[in-house]
């Protein structure tokens, strides 16, 4: 973890800041690898240190490293504050305004607590070795899992049931959930955030998949939209469209290129088919230690893509009390393109 500290030092000597004070625990486990429930870390020029309280003394000896971990007796709030000084960068995004109050209080003289939320989750948006590794292997995971439960059939069975029998295929192998499993039959696939409900998945109708493990800490994400026999002509052309745009913003994504351009690409096939409409979301979001984390791919990204950045690329199109479909693939931005983590076949797949 001591590149991450390093980045965090550059970024703050960008930013003119002595110190930055993390305290949002997805941040603090990205930089020192603590995956306790209570921890802080302080970043500045040559300094690294992990404060915790006694219960995690001993995790964090063992998951910490690169960082001085401190273990505070007394007031924790008193202990972070003793190891600030200059301009301290806080996550204002994460820090209640109660919490603020209270540290400010306790700082020493002359400190001055700056807002800095999103520091850390802008270096997180670049992923290293070790975290593509890990969403690969929770992609690769989460494919078997799926492959396993579509050759397991869906036809008599409920939506819920066949979202429970994901689950135990993710965790059979080792994971856990990255989200709540969607699996929305006919209409309720026209709910992009369906509940798995009690609805009985009949046959000719389109299943929407969406689903992700987590292995390590780091998720993964991806949908495949299954047909029980033929959905019928609409059925049919709204899957070719939704494909051919996702290919239309694959081909997008290369270093450079901008979060709107990408989630356009895909935009204009589905408005040339009519279905403009149709298509209420995003196309896309980073994934990591988080589910949803940055750079977004939206009509309203500022974005621009990086190497070793992971996104989901994920159109579709609902059309209400009908159906709905989406594929979502996971792909790590390269030199060149793109590296697809999605293995799953994408020409529309029959499952009993
Ligand atoms: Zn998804
Ligand atoms: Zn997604």
């Amino acid at each position: 973890m001591r590149g991450r500290g390093d980045r965090l030092e550059a970024a703050l000597a960008e930013r003119g800041l002595d110190r930055m004070l993390v305290t949002d625990l997805t941040n603090v486990r990205y930089l020192t690898g603590f995956t306790g429930t209570n921890g802080a870390a302080v970043c500045g020029p040559g300094l690294r240190v992990f404060l915790t309280d006694f219960r995690y003394t001993e995790r964090a000896a063992a998951e910490v490293s690169g960082w001085e971990t401190v273990t505070v007796t007394g007031d924790w709030l008193a202990g972070i504050a003793e190891r600030l000084t200059g301009k301290v960068g806080f996550e204002d995004d994460h820090v209640s305004v109660r919490s603020l109050t209270k540290l400010q209080e306790k700082l020493p003289e002359g400190v001055e607590a700056v807002a800095a939320g999103g520091a850390v989750e802008a270096l997180r948006r670049v992923k290293d070795a070790e975290e593509l590794a890990a969403i690969a292997a929770a992609s690769k995971l989460a494919d078997a899992a799926l492959a396993a439960t579509v050759e397991e059939g869906f036809v008599g069975k409920t939506e819920r049931a066949v979202a429970e029998a994901f689950e135990g295929h993710v965790r059979a192998g080792g994971g856990t959930l990255s989200f709540d499993t969607i699996v929305a039959a006919g209409p309720d696939g026209a709910q992009p955030h369906a509940e798995p409900g009690p609805k009985v998945i009949g046959e000719g109708e389109l299943i929407v998949f969406d689903m992700g493990a987590k292995l390590d800490g780091y998720c993964s994400d991806g949908t495949r939209t299954y047909a029980t026999g033929d959905p019928g002509e609409e059925g049919r052309r709204v899957y070719e469209t939704v494909l051919a745009a996702q290919q239309a913003s694959l081909e997008a994504i290369r270093p450079g290129e901008k979060g709107e351009d990408v989630d356009g690409a895909a935009r204009k096939v589905i408005a040339d088919a009519g279905h403009g409409e149709h298509f209420g979301h995003g196309l896309g979001h980073g994934v990591g230690l988080d589910i949803h984390e940055g750079p977004r791919l939206s009509p309203r990204s500022d974005d621009v893509l990086a190497v070793n950045e992971v996104v989901t690329v994920e159109p579709g199109i609902y059309l209400a009390g009908k159906l709905g479909v989406r594929i979502e693939d996971l792909v790590v931005v390269t030199d060149d393109g793109l590296r697809n983590l999605s293995s799953l076949p994408k020409e529309l797949t029959y499952v009993d």
